[in-house]
């Protein structure tokens, strides 16, 4: 019989606390606005940057290439692809990360603040397919810590097979 295999077990809760802080640090100077704002430009910023070097550099190295034949592939192309990338994360992980654990922790009831927190250890489901993918079905709860209000979140994370040892 060649079925999926299903797990069901108790997650761990998410490590929060660089993102609260961060999240407080933004609220107290640049407000959540500005920072979700400044997050967005950042990694669009690291994306057409990342673009608009390739090509650029892609023009340069083939006319290089082709005129003085001195300059080497990868010599400098590396640090600036490695600048743009550099930038984008900065925007997701100083800004998006802390703006999202914000809006996540406002409550709805009482609409107070990081009120929010992780209620329980999470319930996972994991079902592993013949090909060997995993997908994980996690079902959070949190509680606020002012009025005692409840909400539930669904996460799914899909993991591929490492390798062809991995499949069922
Ligand atoms: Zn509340």
């Amino acid at each position: 019989m060649e079925e999926n295999k299903v797990r069901r077990y108790k997650g761990r809760k998410k490590h929060v606390l660089l993102r609260e802080i961060f999240a407080h640090i933004l609220v107290m100077t640049i407000g959540i606005d500005n920072a979700e704002n400044i997050g967005v430009y950042f990694i669009l910023g690291g994306f057409f940057g990342l673009f608009a070097s390739y090509i650029v550099l892609s023009i340069l190295n083939a006319f290089m290439e082709r005129t003085v034949l001195m300059i080497k592939y990868p010599t400098y192309d590396f640090y600036i692809f490695a600048f743009f990338i550099v930038i984008g994360l900065i925007g997701a992980i100083a800004f998006s990360l802390p703006v999202d654990y914000y809006k996540l922790t406002k409550c709805k009831q009482c609409n107070r603040d990081f009120a929010y927190k992780e209620d329980c250890k999470p319930d996972v489901k994991e079902i592993t397919a013949k090909n060997g993918t995993t997908t994980k079905y996690i079902t959070r709860t949190y509680k606020c810590s002012i009025c005692g209000n409840k909400k539930t979140v669904h996460e799914t994370e899909v993991r591929e097979p490492i390798s062809s040892a991995d499949m069922v």
